[in-house]
């Protein structure tokens, strides 16, 4: 945020704050009957419950994510160890499940969905994952956590528009593997049609580009781009918001029916008790409410 005045700021948390309006997280939908079960139980019972479904590493809720996706998942400067709502989500559904949290390190986002299809390294990926048909074909995708949109991101003072980027020669950069990458495959053609998506390995690099003048813009979900803009990337803007209408979720093998369940349940209990509100306040601040 340095050399942005007190203006800029205000400016941009107007729009982080309009972007994450969207973001009110949480339907709280679904196992009521069964969290309303165990709402009063201990975790000990949890942990008894835990015998129904399958962990690669036992006592453990192994996690993988892609963790350049701040403020879901990023890695420490300093430790190295993963931070992020996600990552603390994952420590309390752990918590609340009566078990450790274990995470992998960070993985190509494109990998997570055929690594936890495939089985054996991860009981879960955690990765401010929409939702999709698609993805549903592949694993069990957990109830939602968090409502999200995409973005396209220029730099500030671009005099790019929606309808200008769609042309041969623009180079917008994505996420490969995302809901970002769909949408500007499908709303951008003419650029599409000439190779000017190009997906890269995270966003922080398309950030840089777009910095750098390597690409003319990116797409990705509001909030990060809202976060990322706020944070660290001051000259860069958020030309529109897009409302796609996303919800994230978390994956689970399909062999793991169990465990989805259990995640699930997790989740209403975190509704509940107000720890999901914490991380959100932790993450993305009070001005939100
Ligand atoms: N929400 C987007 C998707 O699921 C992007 C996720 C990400 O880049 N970590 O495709």
């Amino acid at each position: 945020m340095s050399g942005m005045s007190r203006r800029q700021f205000l400016k941009g948390s107007a729009l982080f704050a309009s972007g994450l309006g969207t973001l009110a997280i949480f339907g709280c939908a679904g196992n009521s009957s069964s969290s309303a079960a165990s709402s009063s139980a201990s975790a000990s019972s949890a942990a008894a419950a835990s015998g129904e479904y399958k962990l690669v590493v036992p006592g453990k809720l192994t996690c993988i994510s892609n963790l350049y996706f701040p403020p879901f998942e990023s890695m420490d400067d300093k430790t190295g160890e993963p931070v992020g709502f996600d990552i603390d989500m994952s420590k309390a559904l752990a918590e609340h499940m009566g078990l450790e949290v274990n995470w992998k390190p960070s993985q190509a986002f494109d990998s997570l969905v055929p690594a936890i299809k495939a089985g054996g390294t991860a009981d879960i990926a955690i990765a401010g994952m929409t939702i999709t048909d698609e993805r549903k074909q592949e694993v069990d995708m957990s109830d939602p956590y968090v409502d999200s949109n995409q973005s396209i991101v220029t730099k500030k003072g671009s005099t790019e528009t929606k309808e200008s980027l769609n042309a041969a020669g623009k180079k917008i950069a994505v996420q490969a593997g995302t809901t970002g990458e769909d949408w500007a495959k499908e709303h951008l053609p003419a650029a599409a049609a000439k190779d000017g998506i190009v997906p890269l390995d995270d966003i922080i690099a398309a950030m840089t580009g777009v910095q750098t003048g390597s690409y003319d813009a990116l797409v990705t979900d509001l909030p990060v781009a809202s976060y990322q803009i706020k944070n660290s990337f001051s000259d860069l803007q958020v030309l529109e918001p897009i409302a796609t209408g996303e919800q994230y979720g978390i994956a689970v093998s399909k062999d793991n029916p169990a465990l989805t369940k259990a995640i699930n349940e997790a989740l209403a209990k975190m509704e509940q008790d107000g720890t999901r509100a914490q991380i959100e306040k932790t993450w993305f601040g009070s001005e939100l409410k």
